[in-house]
């Protein structure tokens, strides 16, 4: 028998698991259990849907069976899927997910040690090393002759070869270590069931043998013992959510999500949705305390699992909710839908648009509801999800006006978090647009010496320091009536202008065009402002012009310069500019200046200036 390696993100994962995750080590049992679920789950469907399997006859089933003296096993049997040679050496050799992957790297010594992460990123099976010294997998795949033995003692080598099994399915054979053995029991094992796979929708049975007395005694007077082989189901298979709302409580609803969802804390909110009428589906719906690990990866994984009349049908369907949505955990449960419903049909089917319609209405209505009920829960909520929920305004045309009131920004007016509707209340008397910076650090824009015109005004400017701001923004001009406008352009720089302002800017028109004809096509356009009060200059882009902070983006993105010519802007009562107004100056003077007035704006920006040389040598000649 051929030993074959494992790759070798699986022997870290298994040096992990058997070295450092030590509480909670009976999660392995809830693995194995999911597992044999899915194997049901998988085979019921094709059952129903699948040409070569279609009218599959069996009676689904998992049985756990141990033995309590000598060497210690614990055995987890079922009769779904099963695996052949191929299943066995893919599944059982590698880690299929890449997110994992991606976790398992990112993972701290310290958060190693939290075995809570474990299930949640489809190491599942491994798990069962921490307490197994060797482990066989006999599988039989359905709709196939053969069947084959994995085996492994989860060091670096696992080996298959050709087995006997009556019927499809899997037998997972853990021959427990000696810190193990209390897992072969009774107890211990109706225990783990009950708390975490109470719900399972197969019966789950337990194989036990137990000692009864019948009041006799032998000879010597001691009590005669009857060993009994028994056979119990232990999980009661409610499915919760079918359940009257009002016969649950939120004590029930919670565990449910912790020992689905593998989480150990308290989600934040649920919901519940029973709907009648022109179509009939139930939906619970959860959202984590903490954002899901793989929120931000291509390939992450839907939270949500549709069934069709109890049945299991996917929990791998991307299009169940908006992408936007994608940190939404739980269950849709459709009357409607036909069960041998697939992957194309659910895509377009009109019954699963009408349902997905209804369920981000129902969950955007209890966010926004979460916001004026709870604001303190609605705090730690949004932290979580306000940059998915931003994504939303730009996807989802239909639900942008329910998105707006959700969506939160950082305001130079108010610590935390603040609403555009909250803003406006604020609005000063002639205020004319909701002003925002955008394209730097929360630091640096909070710093910004642009800002000190409109704190002077009373004006609030929101803070809009997240990557995804510029992109939303882009698909956002006003809100409720009123415009939005980024003092980091031109429009913005006239809303704030006295009659006197105007005056002063149109005597200094003149400087503004000899500074502009001695930058040359550096810039797009030079022009005098008092909006100004700290520095000598800065710079801002013309309205239809990207934003700076998409610019950045841009030539971070493409490695290339992204930039578009801006509008230097520049104080009139800055001494630098009243030099270069001086007559008896000489044009090079003038042009150092032009040069030091445009470069010290862009490294303001944090945007390096393309001849850095050219600006060193005009401040040396300026100084000197
Ligand atoms: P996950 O279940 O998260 O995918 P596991 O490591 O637990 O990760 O299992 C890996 C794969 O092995 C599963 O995706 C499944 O394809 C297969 N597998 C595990 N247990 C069984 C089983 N009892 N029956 C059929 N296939 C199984």
């Amino acid at each position: 028998m051929a030993s074959r390696k494992f790759k070798t993100e699986v022997s870290d994962l298994l040096h992990l698991l058997v070295h450092s995750l030590y509480s909670n080590r009976e999660i392995f049992l809830r693995e194995l259990i999911s597992n044999a679920s899915d194997a049901l789950d998988k085979l019921k469907y094709l059952s129903l849907s699948d040409d070569a399997l279609k009218g599959y006859v069996f009676d689904p089933m998992i049985e756990i069976s141990f033995t309590e003296e000598g060497e210690r096993v614990l055995v987890i049997k079922d009769n779904g899927i099963g695996m052949n040679e191929e299943d066995l050496n893919t599944n059982l050799g590698t880690i299929a997910s890449s997110g994992t992957k991606k976790f398992l790297e990112s993972l701290t010594q310290e958060e190693k040690k939290d075995s809570n992460l474990i299930g949640q990123f489809g190491v599942g099976f491994y798990s069962a090393f921490m307490v197994s010294k060797e482990i066989e997998v006999i599988s039989r795949k359905a709709g196939e002759d053969k069947a084959y033995k994995w085996v492994s003692k989860g060091e670096s080598t696992y080996s298959i070869e050709e087995s006997e099994r009556e019927t499809q399915g899997t037998t997972v054979i853990l021959h427990l270590k000696e810190d193990g053995y209390e897992f072969a029991n009774r107890w211990q094992i109706e225990n783990i069931v009950k708390t975490y796979s109470d719900h399972i929708a197969y019966p789950i049975y337990l194989e036990y043998d137990q000692e009864t007395y019948e009041g006799k005694k032998d000879e010597s007077g001691n009590d005669i013992k009857k060993k009994e082989h028994k056979r119990d189901r232990i999980n009661s298979s409610s499915a919760l959510w079918r359940r009257p709302k009002s016969s649950i409580t939120d004590e029930e609803y919670k565990s449910f999500y912790k020992n689905n969802y593998y989480d150990s804390s308290n989600p934040l909110i649920y919901m519940h949705t029973q709907a009648e009428g022109a179509t009939e589906y139930t939906t619970l719906f959860y959202i984590p305390e903490k954002a899901p690990f793989d929120m931000y990866y291509a390939d992450y994984k839907p939270g949500v699992k549709l069934y069709v009349k109890r049945v299991y049908i996917t929990d791998d369907d991307k299009t169940l909710l908006p992408t936007y949505l994608r940190f939404v955990r739980g269950i849709i449960d459709s009357e409607d839908l036909p069960l041998n419903v697939s992957r194309e049909i659910l895509q377009e089917n009109r019954i699963m648009a009408a349902i997905r319609n209804g369920s981000v209405k129902k969950l955007l209505s209890e966010f926004k509801k979460l916001s004026e009920s709870n604001p303190e829960l609605f705090d730690k909520f949004i932290k979580e999800y306000n940059r998915p929920l931003k994504e939303g305004i730009v996807s989802d045309y239909a639900n942008k006006e329910t998105l707006l009131d959700i969506i939160r920004f950082k305001s130079t007016e108010k610590k935390g978090f603040t609403s555009l509707k909250a803003y406006k209340e604020r609005m000063k008397e002639g205020q004319k647009a909701i002003y925002y910076i955008s394209g730097g650090s929360e630091n640096s824009l909070r710093n910004s010496p642009l800002l000190s015109a409109y704190k002077d005004k009373g004006y609030e400017v929101l803070i809009m320091d997240d990557e995804i701001d510029d992109y939303v923004l882009g698909y956002l001009y006003e809100f409720d009536g009123t415009p939005l406008k980024s003092i980091n352009k031109k429009d913005a720089i006239d809303d704030i202008k006295s009659e006197e302002d105007k005056k002063k800017e149109e005597e200094k028109k003149d400087i503004a065009k000899r500074i502009k004809d001695a930058l040359g096509d550096k810039v797009k356009d030079v022009i005098v402002s008092s909006r100004l009060k700290d520095i000598p200059s800065a710079i801002v882009f013309d309205e239809n012009d990207p934003s700076l902070g998409i610019q950045k983006y841009l030539s971070r993105l493409g490695g290339q310069d992204a930039y578009v010519k801006p509008i230097l802007e520049i104080n009139p009562d800055s001494s630098l500019v009243k030099k270069a107004e001086d007559e008896a100056i000489k044009e090079d003077t003038l042009r150092d200046i032009a040069i030091v007035l445009f470069d010290t704006a862009l490294l303001q920006e944090e945007v390096m200036p393309k001849d850095l040389f050219e600006y060193s040598k005009a401040i040396s000649r300026l100084i000197d």
